[in-house]
């Protein structure tokens, strides 16, 4: 676990002004990694300060001279020795990172650094890494509970997820960043059980407010990661919108779970925040119910207990064509947090390599839908409309069951906790555009 030192002193300022704003996602305690292109450049390994996007690529050559700048950490085409994405060594670039943005650093030395930074609005940013595997969890009990009480009101939840961190592989090639356009995908519809199906443009799109986490040093194949040691395996946090098509979804499902209703799309939020600067953040893993069995001893740690949970305030907004023609602001549609979570991102990890397999700089793992006990806590449509049979009232007149074209969902997320400063993860957005005819 990492410890809190003087990078999350609150009382810490940088020259960068836009970071010093009390309500930025961006202070220099936070300091998140991406990948960003600035007009008509190549892509470039960055770190994010209040509005602004410092490139590493230049600091590396200009300004960290002597320092190793491991800015292959960010990039898996450049990480040839996955042993070198230590996070000794992030960390060790973090804290570079912040004395350079300390409010202390001489004027002509902040005038050169400006050299190598860029309005944020002014970039591009691309997918922090290039992902290789992306699997994605079911870990939210609420969520689980809700959606298997629709469908099997008896007995909503399955035997095994008490014990086991559910997930399945997902599809990595669709993986898109913020600000781009989902095209609302074809498939298989059997709303009419007495009919064969139908191959149309899904009826019911929705989407899911989830955490991913990006695996930093891998493992060998054959050799699983001990609880104790998973974190250190994790480079840090973004936001996923795991878009959901209901309708193919349900025909498809089963026995062997999610496929096409899925794999159109995700979107992640382009910045990553690290685990360093989450450490204030951290609360225990989510206290279970007296009768629910303890986890399995390879899933259980003194350590994960105590402090593998994450305190971060998760909210969804939509914003409808209708509502941005008349200028009405997006509309609140949850807010969430992933201390509800019922496994830690450690054990999500240390399951997914207990047999064996071999996890890769770049994979990214999303927890699964991010729902809380309340109603207002549900984290996609399926569940806040109760499948689509309790559509929501928007501030415009309009109702949803699920997604029309033109609606934009944004995620946000951030942390705040007496005593620290606040950080967040910035946006992750995305339009729905209608299917092709
Ligand atoms: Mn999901």
């Amino acid at each position: 676990m990492y410890e809190i030192n003087e990078t999350h002193d609150p009382e810490l300022k940088s020259w960068v002004e836009s970071a010093n704003d009390p309500n930025t996602d961006f202070p220099i305690q936070n300091l998140p990694f991406c990948v960003f292109a600035p007009q008509n450049e190549q892509h470039r390994a960055g770190v994010i300060i209040g509005d602004l996007v410092a490139d590493l690529e230049f600091f590396a050559q200009e300004v960290l001279e002597g320092s190793a700048v491991p800015y292959f950490l960010f990039d898996a085409e450049k990480a040839v020795d996955l042993s070198d994405v230590r996070i000794d060594r992030l960390m060790a670039l973090r804290y570079e990172l912040y004395k350079i943005f300390k409010e202390d650093v001489d004027p002509k030395v902040q005038d050169f650094i400006a050299l190598g930074m860029h309005k944020r609005d002014d970039v591009v940013f691309g997918s922090p890494y290039r992902i290789g595997d992306y699997t994605d969890f079911y870990c939210s009990i609420y969520h689980a509970t809700n959606v298997g009480s629709m469908f099997r009101p008896d007995n909503p939840l399955m035997p095994n997820y008490k014990y086991i961190p559910i997930g399945y592989h997902g599809r990595a090639s669709s993986i898109v960043v913020s600000g781009t356009d989902i095209k609302r995908p074809w498939g298989q519809n059997r709303s009419d059980a007495e009919k064969p199906p139908v191959y149309i443009p899904a009826k019911n799109l929705d989407y899911e407010m989830e955490l991913g986490f990006f695996v930093g040093r891998g493992n060998e194949l054959g050799q699983p990661i001990p609880i104790s040691e998973a974190e250190v395996h994790i480079f840090g946090l973004c936001l996923v919108n795991d878009w959901s098509a209901r309708d193919i979804q349900a025909w498809e499902y089963q026995p062997l779970g999610p496929f096409l209703s899925k794999s159109f799309a995700t979107t992640i939020s382009p910045y990553v925040v690290t685990m360093e600067a989450l450490a204030p953040f951290r609360v225990p893993a989510f206290e279970r119910d007296p009768d629910d069995p303890q986890p399995l001893e390879y899933l259980n740690d003194e350590t994960n207990q105590k402090f593998g949970g994450l305190d971060i305030k998760l909210e969804v907004y939509i914003q409808t064509e209708n509502m941005r023609q008349e200028n009405i602001e997006a509309h609140m549609l949850s807010r969430s947090n992933p201390k509800d979570l019922y496994w830690t991102l450690g054990q999500m990890l240390t399951h997914h390599a207990s047999n064996g397999c071999n996890l890769q700089t770049g994979d990214l793992m999303a927890s699964g839908t991010v729902s809380g006990k309340e109603k207002d806590e549900r984290g996609c449509l399926l569940e806040l409309t109760w499948r689509g049979t309790e559509p929501l009232e928007l501030p415009s007149g309009e109702q949803r069951r699920f997604l029309e074209d033109g609606d934009e969902i944004i995620l946000k997320g951030y942390c705040e906790r007496e005593g620290f400063r606040r950080i967040g993860f910035g946006e992750c957005r995305g339009r729905i555009v209608p299917a092709d005819s």
